[in-house]
Parts: structure tokens; sequence; C-alpha cells
């Protein structure tokens, strides 16, 4: 597991160095609008913890992160419409490391919607 960089720019809009389209904050995660949106609905979920991906933060965080986290997800879903309660569904994508072209080394999860979301993987 890379070491956590602290300077990288979800620990940068944690820490309000950064401005951001908040639509959810909890105790341990924070939900914010993606800055260039794939869909209708783009949302990003972080934990506010120092956790590089999913299987990072999987391992490592407490079980009240974990709990607050996926609360949270779903809580977004459902404030953004598009829970199977209020709306016509979404994916949520986490990308990891090299071969999961994850930009940005803090984990989060993607939450999309507002409209039919195509296959899930094109290859190049
Ligand atoms: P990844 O490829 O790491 O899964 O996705 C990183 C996401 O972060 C991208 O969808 C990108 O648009 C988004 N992003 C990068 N910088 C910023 C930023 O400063 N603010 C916000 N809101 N989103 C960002």
């Amino acid at each position: 597991m890379p070491a956590y960089d602290p300077d990288n720019i979800f620990a940068r809009i944690l820490r309000g160095e950064i401005p951001n389209d908040t639509v959810l904050e909890t105790e341990h995660s924070l939900a914010f609008r993606d800055i260039r949106p794939q869909a209708p609905v783009h949302v990003l979920v972080i934990p506010k913890g120092p956790y590089v991906s999913y299987d990072d933060f999987a391992a490592n965080a407490s079980d009240a992160e974990i709990v607050d986290f996926t609360r949270a997800v779903a809580r977004v879903a459902r404030d953004m419409g598009v829970d199977l309660d209020h709306g016509q569904g979404f994916r949520a994508i986490t990308n990891a490391g090299r071969d999961g072209v994850q930009e940005v080394p803090h984990f989060h999860l993607h939450i999309l919607g507002g409209q039919p979301m195509g296959r899930m993987v094109n290859l190049p």
C-alpha cells in the first residue's frame, strides 16, 4: 500500500483549503459534487480519515467509520433522488491504483445517476 499523501486534493478539501460543493457531511464522511461531472448526478463520497483506497479503508478503518461511510452513501443516493425508493437507480464506482485508473489517492466512491449509465466497462 503506498503511503497516504496528506497533500492530495481531497485532503486539502477536508482541511478547507479548497472549496467544494458539499451535499452531505457526517461525523466521519463528506460527500460533494465532482468538479467534472460525467452524469446528471455525480457525487463523490469520501471518509474523513487518511485512507488511500477501498482496500486500505476496508482493512484499516474503524467499524464506526465504515458504518458511517456506508450509510452516507445510501443517504446521498436518496437525497439525490436516485435510490430505488425515489428514483431509477445509480452506479457506485471506486477506482484503486494504476490499473483502476485512480487519479486522487484518497479513497472515494463515485455515485453516478440521473440517466441510464451504459456499459460498466469500456476497455480501450
Ligand atoms: P478517480 O479517477 O480518482 O476515481 O476520480 C477522481 C475524481 O475527482 C474525478 O472524477 C475528478 O473529476 C474529481 N476531482 C478532481 N479534483 C477535484 C476537485 O478539486 N474538486 C472536486 N469536487 N472533484 C475533483
